[in-house]
């Protein structure tokens, strides 16, 4: 039988509850925004006792469906002040799934000055006091919870940042082979150190090996139908498998959308040597895996495992973004520093987006060079990740540095760092920074499938028209998507191939025996982000938050010359649904 799980950190105490029936269609972000909006009180303090931290599975999480092993985290951000959903690959949704537990709620904030770490099996809730891992990092942490409580287990962690409460800090999450993914953004990890839980086991041992379904065989038909279109789209089933998400890094700067320089160029000039196909031929030469699934059952497997010159492992989940940030943004042409420099945020428990703008920033002030990526290692281990005072003021993120050293080029909307496609160059993206319920953030609608990569027709990338419908429909279709636990990348066929949304609606219907139909789902997009909206709202938020920084508007990027010109009344716009 499906539950809520509730621990309540001020009492140290767990309950059970059934699955309410206004909650009982919702997974992934829906029930995260949907629990966030409901029971946090939106001026409240994000790092205070009145916050709540939201784990939930995905409609299909537990099942055979590809791709389908996200798990989604909720709060209000420390951050942005915004509500905050954000999503990892990893073990902890098909163990959660199989313990029947559709939401982990953690609220309140325990008395005194101790740790503690809870433990999630079919019996029930355990919460300890932890003393042997604190100040641990992430890697240390996922090899003393699986000394202690056996290979098997899902580990879901902060390391040092999170244990700060610094505003760049990530939650991280085990993968099925022992490596670390992180649910990155939005400072989530601070908000679980607020709780002081150092880290969640979950043991779903003695549960089934899936979850039930109300009809297998019409599930099983309609999963091979959506995996076919996983494979059969260019994108999922050969750029994304043979070169990563950095497959982009020569795609996006060839467009004129790669900031370099803290957003001052739109093309580096050492590309080359940060690429997706650099980057494979190196993992290859290297011994490493240039292929590899975040979670059981992904069958893009975008991800990968990097190893350094002596063939040992360095990082894995090398993404596009973080490649971008740590390496062009901030003009380090090095991949190996770069590589280096991710491990390390894995380790202390970072956001790497959102270090690589802060970075960028900090470049700028003169904190340190552009380029040294030696130094930028030095300051992520011993300055962030030991809580020095110039450490605290990096860990609070990109808008934070920029504030204290008195910076007009702060590349921030709503107080998060701007992801790896300028907004001057690649229009339709920069209408998704503007008016996410999230601030800035790529995935929340990709416009770059249809502006750059012509997935779903094409809309010109320097030119206004269309760029709102675009970014509207996108985000709406991302809302439905990230509520069932899927991997966003199942946009690319899910744009061009009918039948990969259909299939996807098939399996939902077969797993609860219900009949949902596509409006039902575009419907469900369209209520995930109002309820945000109206959160972010009640917060403080109003219709001028939805704005880029000023500098995007006077300063034209090269090599188009692009400027951000749209106007506040035409953004606006985007609400009109
Ligand atoms: S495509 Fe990549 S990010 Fe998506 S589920 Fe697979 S490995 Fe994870």
């Amino acid at each position: 039988m499906d539950k809520i799980v509730r621990v309540n950190m001020s009492t140290l105490t767990s309950s059970n509850e059934s699955v309410p029936e206004a909650w009982a269609g919702l997974g992934g972000r829906a029930m995260t925004s949907t629990i966030v909006a409901e029971e946090v009180p939106p001026t409240c303090h994000p790092l205070g006792v009145n916050n709540k931290l939201v784990f939930a599975i995905g409609l299909l999480s537990g099942t055979s469906a590809a791709s389908s092993g996200r798990l989604c985290g909720g709060a209000k951000s420390p951050l942005t002040g915004t509500i905050k959903e954000s999503n990892v690959g990893g073990t902890a949704a098909r163990q959660l799934a199989r313990l029947g537990i559709r939401a982990l709620i953690i609220e309140g904030m325990p008395p005194g000055d101790a740790w503690y770490n809870i433990s999630v099996t079919k019996d029930g809730i355990t919460i300890q006091e932890e003393t042997a891992l604190m100040g641990a990092g992430n890697f240390a942490v996922a090899d003393g919870v699986r000394a202690r409580y056996g290979d098997r287990v899902g580990v879901m962690s902060v390391g040092p940042v999170g244990e700060m409460r610094m505003a760049l800090a990530n939650i991280s999450v085990r993968d099925p082979e022992g490596k670390l993914r992180s649910m990155g953004r939005g400072g989530l990890g601070a908000v679980m150190g607020s709780k002081r839980i150092k880290f969640i086991v979950i043991d779903d041992t003695g549960t089934p090996a899936a979850v039930p379904l109300h009809d297998p065989e019409k599930f099983k038909a309609a999963g091979k139908r959506f995996t076919k279109t996983l494979q059969e789209h260019p994108v999922t089933g050969q750029g994304l498998p043979t070169y990563g998400t950095a497959v982009l890094v020569n795609v996006i700067n060839e467009a004129g959308g790669l900031p370099t320089r803290n957003f001052t160029q739109g093309q580096f000039t050492a590309h080359d040597a940060i690429s997706g196909e650099t980057i494979h031929d190196t993992i290859v030469a290297r011994g490493g895996k240039p292929k590899h699934g975040c979670h059981a059952g992904c069958v893009i497997q975008c991800s990968q495992v990097y190893n350094d010159a002596d063939g040992k492992y360095l990082t894995s989940g090398f993404e596009y973004e973080t490649i971008w940030g740590l390496g062009a943004n901030c003009c380090v042409d090095v991949l190996d520093d770069i590589a280096l420099a991710d491990n390390i945020l894995d380790d202390i428990g970072g956001d790497s987006i959102e270090a690589a703008v802060m970075f960028g920033v900090a470049m700028e002030a003169g904190v340190l060079e552009f380029g040294d990526g030696k130094e930028m290692c030095r300051m992520l281990r011993e300055e962030i990740g030991k809580g020095t005072p110039l450490g605290r003021v990096l860990g609070g993120g990109a808008a934070n540095v920029g504030r204290i050293y008195g910076l007009t080029r702060v590349p921030v909307v709503k107080g998060q760092g701007i992801p790896a496609y300028d907004p001057r160059s690649i229009k339709g993206i920069g209408v998704t920074y503007a008016t996410s319920t999230m601030g800035a953030d790529h995935t929340a609608g990709y416009s770059i499938t249809t502006n750059i990569l012509n997935v779903g027709g094409h809309i010109d990338p320097l030119k206004k028209e269309g760029q709102i419908e675009l970014s509207r429909n996108l985000q709406i279709a991302t809302a439905a998507v990230d509520s069932t636990g899927m991997c966003i990348f199942i946009a690319f066929p899910g744009l061009d191939i009918p039948d990969c949304l259909a299939a996807l609606v098939d399996m939902i219907n077969a797993r609860f025996g219900i009949s949902l139909t596509m409006d039902d789902v575009i419907n469900l997009g369209k209520y995930v982000l109002k309820t945000e909206h109206k959160f972010n709202l009640a917060a403080g938020f109003s219709n001028e938050h939805d704005r880029l920084p000023e500098f995007f508007s006077l300063e034209p990027l090269a090599p188009h010359d692009a400027i951000w010109d749209f106007t506040g009344e035409e953004l606006d716009t985007f609400w009109n649904f």
